[in-house]
């Protein structure tokens, strides 16, 4: 496809998401302006940046479909940009909209080779001559992340990377967090506030470096990143979207300088969770003890076998240990299952 064509067909029907599945595998650049002088670069197939003729301190990336059936953000994020196409939003901020896989959401599939989400911070190129398109995308994906940061004006910014998805299974608290690991920095009370307003009052604290989209904002372009969990994974067409008004209104709001509906930190409204240990599938008897509809944070009793590998069995070790993203299918040496606890953040955020 031809620049030309790509922005008449754009400027015809203002519906990037469209364009996006039915060219998943490469958009060329291309750049126009909205009326109201909204400057529009299409930069890949899935990427799209906007620039309003005036603009705020913050820099916003709103990521979804990094896992390609996780199809509800990917709506929502859509349904926003097509007003900002259409010039029936305007932006006060700078925000790159990213689409993660469109191949997988083609397919309606988390992935077609590898687990996105677990390719940043270059592990995408961590074993030498292994190839996948997800490798590819999580390269470029990385390279876009850093154009956008990087072409910033200078001054005192603030980053941001909210990177959406929907669990593979329910979870006793709808939408949660995963707050990549900070490195002894403390956790933002603004964040706080902000996700609560999302509606996602849980948040999982992690306390070491991962491959995640949102590790590799927090750590490798200094922004404030999240992984969010908006809820249960359904293909296109089948969600509620009225489950995920909260946090449509408040990304919305965020990115046009709307009033945002948050209240002052106050750590009894959060459920805060950190990571106890991680349990990977290490040979291919990796079993569950659980039925497949547990959901996430659920816990059990002290000595409950939950899973057993060749020649090991994974019991309850503490009171109030739960488990989350349990996934038997994974490939052997990658994590099958976090087991957290709750913890405080008294004296950790500010
Ligand atoms: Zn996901």
């Amino acid at each position: 496809m031809k620049p030309e064509e790509l922005l008449q067909q754009l400027q015809q029907a203002p519906d990037f998401l469209k364009l996006t599945l039915a060219h998943p595998d490469f958009l060329p650049f291309a750049s126009y302006q909205l009326e109201n002088g909204t400057d529009i670069q299409i930069w890949d197939t899935g990427v799209i940046y906007c620039q309003p003729k005036q603009f705020g301190q913050q820099d916003i990336v709103l990521s979804s479909g990094v896992h390609g059936n996780e199809t509800a953000p990917v709506e929502l994020c859509s349904e926003l940009l097509n007003k900002v196409l259409a010039g029936k939003l305007l932006l006060t901020e700078r925000v790159l909209f990213l689409f993660g896989n469109p191949p997988a959401m083609n397919a309606g599939v988390r992935e077609i080779q590898d687990n996105l989400n677990r390719l940043f911070s270059g592990h995408h190129s961590k074993e030498p001559g292994v190839q996948s398109a997800e490798r590819e995308r999580a390269k470029k994906l990385e390279s876009y992340v850093l154009k956008f940061f990087d072409e910033a004006p200078q001054g005192l910014r603030e980053r941001k990377l909210y990177d959406l998805h929907t669990a593979i299974r329910g979870s006793r608290f709808e939408k949660f967090v995963v707050y990549p690991f900070l490195h002894g920095k403390n956790w933002s009370k603004n964040q706080f506030e902000f996700l609560k307003a999302c509606g996602a009052n849980t948040v999982l604290l992690m306390q070491t470096p991962a491959s995640t989209f949102s590790y590799f904002a927090a750590q490798s372009c200094k922004a404030h990143g999240f992984t969010i969990e908006l809820g249960k994974a359904r293909p296109f067409g089948q969600n509620d979207m009225s489950r995920f008004a909260d946090a449509a209104a408040a990304f919305r709001a965020l990115i046009s300088g709307g009033e945002l509906a948050t209240t002052e930190f106050n750590e009894a409204d959060f459920n805060l969770y950190e990571v106890r240990r991680s349990i990977d599938k290490t040979t291919e008897a990796f079993k569950l003890h659980f039925a497949d509809n547990i959901e996430n944070f659920t816990t059990f009793d002290l000595g409950t076998v939950l899973a057993s590998d060749q020649g090991v069995e994974y019991r309850v070790e503490v009171e109030g240990e739960a488990i989350i993203f349990p996934n038997p299918k994974v490939a052997v040496g990658q994590r099958a299952m976090l087991m957290v606890k709750p913890v405080s953040v008294t004296g950790k955020v500010s």
